[in-house]
């Protein structure tokens, strides 16, 4: 079982009250580890740092490792390296001594600091000796001989837990890390720095780390990309975590503002499911996510289950599920976008089956005809203007021509609408009063005509508009922007939906509200496909 250990910083002596409650709040949390960062206290409490550091051991509710870190490796000690492993060793024979020290594997490697710290972590009659914890950082990238390190760290005899951390420069650098912990020989902690690294810190227990390092309150992190300790307990359920664990996760860029991991990972522990949801942040090119998904879907140990895709990939996963020669259902291979990929491990007689269906489309459609019929007015006739030409316009468009209105698409690149309206042009459906009906897309305008002409945005001639660029969202392009230009003439005869759901009221559904429309924000649209997704992940079951 890999356990949760919480860093804690400690600056000064006079610090250690407040360190202590701190470590007190890590364990309500589910922290069974404190690691004493004492990098500062080491430096500004020379003569008496020992004592203090044996006070902070002595009273912690919680066992100890202890840390003081080189700048060379992160830290921020500013002792000479011999008073540093001097006091490590002092810190190791004490009555109150740590249930263990970490030391860099680089410092142990001289010959004189490798004998004084063999003495003070001798096996001794009263209390256990502490064990050392040997680290590796780099805070730039994997280190070339990463394998080598590993391999020297595991066995070299002084050393009873291997600890390497590096920057994550890619999700795919995560099976690196799991990789190594399959081959272990000795207990190890494998973690991954930075926004890429979440998975190596939330799938410790899967592949059997020794510990993770999570942060006591939001903030307080010791290194890039820790998670908090009341995350790891409350969203992604760590203590369920085991080898058979399934993953899934978003997968998008930006993907922090997603609010997928929280909705999934509570329906897996409602229906009591072994599986876990993480955002998997994939940069925006193809080649991007061809790797990055590629690589998680043939890892042999992962479980990869499936995938939420979010923006900007929805075109891309079709393009992967095809190249894969996995199957699309109908509406995902007619919109050319899909936004949930479920994988089937023995689905088969060669191996794993990818599906890649899309949630987007029946969701919107959903949302928006319950706001029309609140002004007594139906789909089919409406005419709705979608702005954005990217995988949630090509769903919301596509849905709304079936049940027959008649979309115009806007897009700041006209070409791209074009695109998209002569390919979701044309098809043939029967709606649901019996009558026949081909889907009728258009593209609106270009930016440069006419702003009140025939096809253009403010024409006066929409029962609805509905928003899919990213303008208005947090942490997006343009997050304080509107795409609906004043000159729009809205009133409560009109619909305006917005498909951004951070945060719940964008600027445009404020104006538009403000205005007198009728507003559906994007939540409701978000509940509904996720909804509908969960229910594909979970009949995989
Ligand atoms: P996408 O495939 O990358 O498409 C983005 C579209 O927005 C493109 O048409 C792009 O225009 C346009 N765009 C991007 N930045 C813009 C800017 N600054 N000004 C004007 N237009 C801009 O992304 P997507 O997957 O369709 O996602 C779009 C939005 O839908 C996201 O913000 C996401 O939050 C939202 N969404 C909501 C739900 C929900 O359930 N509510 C689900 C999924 C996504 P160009 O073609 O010119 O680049």
């Amino acid at each position: 079982m890999s356990l949760i250990c919480c860093p804690i910083s400690v600056e000064g002596a006079a610090e250690i009250p407040l360190a202590l409650e701190r470590a007190a709040r890590a364990r309500v949390l589910g922290a069974r580890m404190v690691e004493w960062r004492c990098d500062g206290l080491a430096s500004r409490e020379s003569a008496d740092a020992a004592a203090a550091i044996a006070r902070l051991v002595r009273e912690s509710p919680l066992p100890s490792i202890v840390t003081v870190r080189s700048a060379d490796e992160g830290g921020t000690a500013s002792l000479a390296e011999s008073e540093r492993l001097a006091l490590l060793a002092r810190v190791a024979k004490a009555a109150d001594a740590p249930r263990m020290i970490d030391v860099e594997h680089a410092a142990i490697a001289a010959e004189l600091p490798r004998a004084l710290l063999a003495a003070a972590v001798a096996p001794r009659d009263e209390d256990a000796a502490p064990k050392i914890v040997a680290s590796a950082h780099d805070f730039t990238g994997r280190p070339v001989d990463l394998l080598r390190r590993a391999a020297a760290m595991q066995d070299d005899p002084l050393v009873s837990v291997v600890k390497l951390a590096w920057m994550a420069r890619s999700i795919r650098d995560n099976l690196e890390a799991f990789d190594l912990l399959a081959t272990r020989t000795k207990p190890m902690i494998a973690l991954l720095m930075g926004e890429f690294g979440l998975m190596s810190r939330v799938l410790a227990p899967k592949f059997g780390g020794f510990l993770t390092f999570a942060s006591d309150a939001e903030g307080t992190g010791t290194a890039p990309g820790q998670p908090t300790a009341r995350e790891l307990r409350d969203l992604y359920r760590f203590g369920a975590i085991g080898p058979a664990t399934r993953v899934f996760g978003v997968v998008g860029w930006p993907v922090g503002h997603s609010r997928s991991p929280a909705f999934h990972n509570a329906r897996f522990a409602e229906a009591g499911y072994d599986g876990v949801y993480l955002p998997l942040p994939v940069p925006a090119e193809w080649e991007h996510f061809k790797a990055s998904l590629g690589a998680l879907v043939d890892h042999e140990r992962l479980d990869f289950a499936g995938a939420s895709v979010t923006i900007p990939h929805k075109e891309h996963l079709v393009r992967f599920v095809r190249e894969r020669g996995g199957e699309l259902d109908a509406d995902a291979a007619w919109l050319g976008a899909a936004n949930t990929l479920v994988v089937h491990p023995h689905g088969t007689p060669d191996g794993q089956r990818l599906v890649a269906t899309n949630t987007d489309m029946p969701a919107a459609v959903e949302v928006l005809a319950a706001a029309l019929a609140t002004r007594g007015r139906a789909l089919k006739g409406a005419r709705i203007a979608v702005i954005g030409a990217g995988g949630v316009a090509r769903a919301v468009a596509g849905g709304l021509a079936l049940a027959g209105a008649t979309v115009v698409v806007f897009n700041r690149e006209h070409a791209r609408a074009a695109s998209l309206a002569e390919q979701l042009t044309g098809r043939e459906v029967v709606l649901a009063d019996g009558s026949a009906h081909r889907t009728k897309v258009v593209a609106g305008a270009a930016a440069t005509s006419d702003p009140r002409g025939e096809d253009a945005l403010a024409c006066g001639c929409f029962h609805a508009f509905v928003n899919c660029t990213p303008v208005g969202m947090a942490g997006g392009p343009d997050p304080t922007g509107s795409p609906l230009p004043d000159e729009v003439h809205l009133d409560d005869s009109v619909v305006v939906m917005d498909t951004v759901y951070t945060p719940r009221e964008t600027p445009l559904i404020r104006e538009a509200r403000a205005r007198g429309a009728v507003t559906v924000d994007g939540e409701a649209m978000f509940e509904r496909q996720a909804a509908l997704q969960s229910a594909l992940f979970l009949a995989r079951w």
